[in-house]
Parts: structure tokens; sequence; C-alpha cells
């Protein structure tokens, strides 16, 4: 009973094989792990941008999908490539 009540309280839903869910009911997977990316380069504009808002924040990694190890990669490369004129630090 109070077990059922705690799951409830975290907000997601938890699959056969123990792990949580996506709102959507999916589990999402790695953009970077799927391509089988391993470091990220922070030249490649075209695949960074992607994860940034519309005001061209990092977006957090409930909305990338990411795992831990690449959304901070991720996040370095950003940083990396807005220091470098390649990406906005935001917009207005
Ligand atoms: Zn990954």
């Amino acid at each position: 009973m109070s077990e059922a009540r705690y799951t409830m309280g975290l907000g997601f839903r938890i699959s056969n094989l123990g792990l949580p869910l996506r709102s959507s009911g999916y589990m999402a997977e790695c953009y970077f792990c799927k391509n089988q990316i391993q470091e990220i380069n922070w030249k490649d504009v075209e695949t960074i941008q992607r994860f940034l808002s519309t005001g061209a924040k990092i977006q957090p990694r409930k909305k990338t999908g990411l795992c831990a190890k690449h959304q901070r990669k991720l996040s370095k490369a950003i940083k990396r490539a807005r220091i470098m004129g390649l990406l906005p630090f935001t917009t207005r």
C-alpha cells in the first residue's frame, strides 16, 4: 500500500526492467549512444544545435533524453562552441 503511493509520488511509471519510463510511455534512448558517438565534437554545430532550446539554452536531460555521460559531454561541447562563437549564448 505505502509502496504503491510512493511509486505514484515519483511521477513516472516503472517498466518491467525496473527502469523509469518516459512520460510518453516508451524508454528514450540516448541520441549519441544510439549513433555510437563517443566524443561530441564542438565543431559539429548542426548536431549540438538540436539540443538547444529556442532561447539558445541547453535543454535539460528530461527533454534531450541523453544519458548522464553524454549530457555532460554535450554541455561541455556547447560551452566550448559558444566561446568559439559558433553558438549564441542567448537569443532575444
Ligand atoms: Zn549516451
